[in-house]
């Protein structure tokens, strides 16, 4: 019994955090129970045939997106246009991890936009895929003044919604692109990007491959085949997609 009320109250936490203040309550027949499990299943197996989303995951992304709102929990809420939550394919196989918005993300509202931004979609089609196959977000939803590092505070208020974009969308793997994404995200603020790069990690069970910001590869470009090895990784990971 204990446990069985434990149960119902975190998932009333989770509905919570999702943004329901309240729960539409109908009494629903064992059968009608049945008959749900049944569609769910054959949904989930119909989006592994077809390799499209199940509906649950986009409107779970979008109750986070709501939940966060017009977000105010610090101090970047007023340097902002526009808060990048992230886009992509919710039922995604791999998902890549920036650090924070830069001035035409801020400007657009969608991650990756700018001239780092061309060079991942680059990736992207090198890997086989379009970047509507993949999922892409960063760290931080707003850009920090002048593309600083994010601070801790910063960090504090914001890693919670990454955390639940990755529970959400539960990719195979992970690509974090540059130090702090993977500094943030491992909870490791010494891993160094040099040596970190080219292995993987696990976050909650899921494979992270660290590799260089596209915006240090712009710079660098003598450094992309580093990435394109660290990426040839990933695609030995991902099961194949059934679109
Ligand atoms: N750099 C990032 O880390 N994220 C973006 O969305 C754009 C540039």
């Amino acid at each position: 019994m204990t446990v069985a009320i434990e149960e119902i109250r975190s998932l009333l936490v989770y509905y919570q955090a999702l943004g329901f203040e309240r729960l539409p309550i109908t009494i629903i027949t064992k059968e009608e129970v049945q008959a749900t499990s049944n569609t769910q299943r054959s949904e989930r197996e119909s989006s592994r045939i077809t390799g499209r989303a199940v509906p649950d995951k986009a409107a779970e992304l979008d109750a986070l997106r709501e939940m966060i709102g017009d977000c105010q929990r610090c101090k970047l809420a007023k340097h902002r246009t526009n808060l990048v939550f992230g886009s992509g394919n919710p039922d995604a196989r791999l998902m890549f991890i920036g650090e924070a918005p830069g001035r035409e993300e801020d400007l657009q509202g969608m991650p990756f936009v700018g001239d780092a931004g061309m060079l991942l979609t680059r990736l992207i089609s090198k890997m086989g895929m379009k970047r509507e196959d993949v999922y892409i977000a960063n760290i931080i939803k707003c850009r920090p003044p002048l593309n600083r590092d994010p601070e801790e505070d910063e960090v504090a208020s914001c890693r919670g919604f990454i955390e639940k974009q990755i529970e959400i969308i539960r990719p195979q793997v992970i690509m974090t692109l540059g130090r702090i994404a993977v500094q943030v995200l491992m909870n490791s603020p010494k891993l160094k990007i040099t040596s970190a790069r080219g292995h993987f990690l696990s976050f909650n069970g899921i494979p992270v491959m660290p590799t260089f910001h596209p915006a240090y590869l712009l710079r660098n470009p003598r450094d992309k085949v580093l990435t394109w090895s660290d990426a040839q990784k990933v695609l030995t990971r991902l099961e194949p997609s059934h679109a």
